[in-house]
């Protein structure tokens, strides 16, 4: 399957690895929307959230988003876990992934 985000998984394509586990990898967005912007990617191939029932894996993505904020260093300062999905909810990349944010105040804008 031609998709960066599983090439990434499989360091088949490059990256800036932050933490990695089991089940995911966590890496540094190219694009960065904040000064740390951070992804949590799955190793296993789901295309949006809607494609994931696994409850495990779901909370797991929670904490290793807690555990990526604080290698950032943005965790007590705060910051904002976000996943996209499909097209009207702003997903770019279809390979499920949360977005973690931080390190300035964030706007209060969610929409
Ligand atoms: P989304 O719009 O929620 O699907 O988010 C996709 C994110 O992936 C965007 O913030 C992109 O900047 C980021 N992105 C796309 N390709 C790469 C890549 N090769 N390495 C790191 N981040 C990427
Ligand atoms: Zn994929």
């Amino acid at each position: 399957m031609d998709c960066i985000f599983c090439k990434i998984a499989a360091k088949e394509a490059k990256s800036s690895v932050v933490l990695e586990n089991e089940r995911f990898i966590v890496i540094k967005d190219i694009n960065p929307q904040a000064p740390e912007h951070m992804l949590v990617i799955t190793k296993e191939h789901f295309t949006t959230l809607l494609d994931c029932a696994d409850k495990g894996l779901l909370g797991d993505m929670l904490l290793m988003a807690k555990e990526a904020a604080k290698k950032a260093g943005i965790d007590e300062s705060g910051f904002r876990s976000v996943i996209n999905t499909n097209e009207e909810g702003g997903q770019t990349v279809l390979h499920l992934h949360m977005h973690i944010l931080g390190g300035r105040p964030l706007t209060g804008r969610m929409g």
